[in-house]
């Protein structure tokens, strides 16, 4: 491993980012203040992240383009896990990718996923490999009603999958995906659900931010609240992220998303890159998910991933709420990806920060009211 080559000019170093959502905007807006050069791929023209650098216009299958960005970065890194195996090892030809292709790959199939996961000692809910409708009742013999049943690939934010509470809904699922490759999985009854955000940088040096309590809504992640886990659900969710970062050689920022079951830790699924539900470390923590995700990728020392403060994230799911008004909640922090609205689509997120569980309390439930919705229920969820 290594840090970033010596360049031959003195054109400051310059990252490429396969991706440019709102994950590239916030890895810009981290990245610039280290004196960093930013170069999105993207097949759209207005991508968010071009506002944080130069945006090549192309798809994600474009090999040739994904060589192009390669020559004209010192370092690439990706936003988001569905990058083809090809467009990767044509960019790998070329410049360091960090995290490498063998991550990128271990995601994104569930089948292997999950079993990989298994094969460390992260223990995952039971599951059985669909192909067809005999496997699909073979599972349901093993694994019972309720069950979820979730395409192998290309599935996120609740998308691709359904939930199988009887015979009607087994009917209905078969006819929406009984086309691809499939996995049935046990439903988990939760107490909740969480996510240990980690970061691997040059040499092995890791550092995990704390636990981080979610509430989804349908699928998608509506909220997220640091803290609050014991050490002891602390360090079982560190070990077993320690044995995944070592296992795949890791460096940059790593997710695994967990069901807390009874107590005791289940995975539901990792990320190789930055996640939604880090994005109150930008507000709430000396070094945010994204500084750190750029400092690992260049070989730089990591910063610290302690809470500054109270916190909770409020994810805008398909419009964003008044921002004047928000902004007069004390401790609130405003991002706006500059991305159209549409129904489903992540366009902002707002971060309360407090100096008190009680204040942060009292912030949650004024940013609740204005933002309506679901946000008052769920909200509460989190300050039982
Ligand atoms: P995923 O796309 O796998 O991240 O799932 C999105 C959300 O659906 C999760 O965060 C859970 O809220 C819910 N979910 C997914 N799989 C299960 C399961 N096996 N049991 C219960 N809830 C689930």
């Amino acid at each position: 491993m290594t840090g970033l080559p010596k360049r031959p000019n003195s054109r400051p170093a310059r990252i490429g980012v396969l991706g440019g959502g709102q994950l590239g905007r916030m890895l810009g807006l981290a990245g610039i203040p280290l004196g960093f050069q930013f170069l999105f791929l993207d097949p759209s023209a207005d991508a968010c992240a071009g506002a944080t650098g130069e945006l090549l216009q192309a798809g994600f299958d474009d090999s040739e383009a994904a060589r192009e960005l390669a020559e004209r970065v010192d370092v690439a890194t990706f936003d988001f896990e569905n990058v083809s195996r090809q467009t990767a090892s044509a960019l790998t030809e070329k410049c360091a990718l960090y995290p490498a292709p063998n991550a990128l790959g271990a995601g994104q199939d569930r089948a292997e996923e999950k079993a990989l996961l298994n094969s460390l000692g992260i223990n995952v809910a039971p599951y059985h490999l669909v192909s067809g409708r005999t496997d699909l009742l073979e599972g349901l013999e093993k694994l019972g009603y309720p069950a979820v049943l979730k395409t192998r690939r290309l599935g996120y934010d609740g998308k691709g999958q359904v939930v199988l509470r009887d015979q009607e809904d087994l009917e209905r699922a078969w006819q929406k995906l009984g086309d691809f490759e499939l996995v049935l999985e046990a439903f988990v009854p939760f107490e909740a659900e969480c996510s240990l955000v980690a970061v691997r940088g040059l040499g092995g040096e890791t550092r995990t931010w704390p636990l981080t309590r979610n509430v989804h809504s349908n699928g998608i992640l509506m909220l997220s609240r640091p803290g609050g886990f014991d050490d002891a659900l602390q360090s079982e969710a560190e070990q077993k992220m320690q044995a995944l970062l070592e296992h795949l050689d890791y460096r940059g920022v790593l997710t695994i998303e967990f069901f807390v079951s009874r107590g005791q830790l289940l995975a539901n699924e990792f990320a190789p890159r930055v996640h939604n539900s880090g994005h109150w470390t930008i507000d709430g923590a000396a070094c945010s998910q994204f500084e750190n995700h750029v400092r690992a990728i260049t070989g730089l020392p990591l910063g610290e991933t302690g809470m500054t403060s109270h916190s909770l994230m409020f994810n805008w799911i398909g419009e964003l709420p008044d921002r004047d008004r928000a902004l007069e909640i004390p401790g609130l922090h405003w991002h706006d990806y500059g991305k159209s609205p549409r129904p489903g689509r992540k366009i902002g997120h707002a971060t309360l920060t407090a100096d008190s569980a009680e204040q942060l309390e009292l912030s949650a439930r004024r940013l609740a009211e204005l933002a309506g919705g679901e946000f008052p229920e769920l909200s509460a969820k989190l300050f039982d």
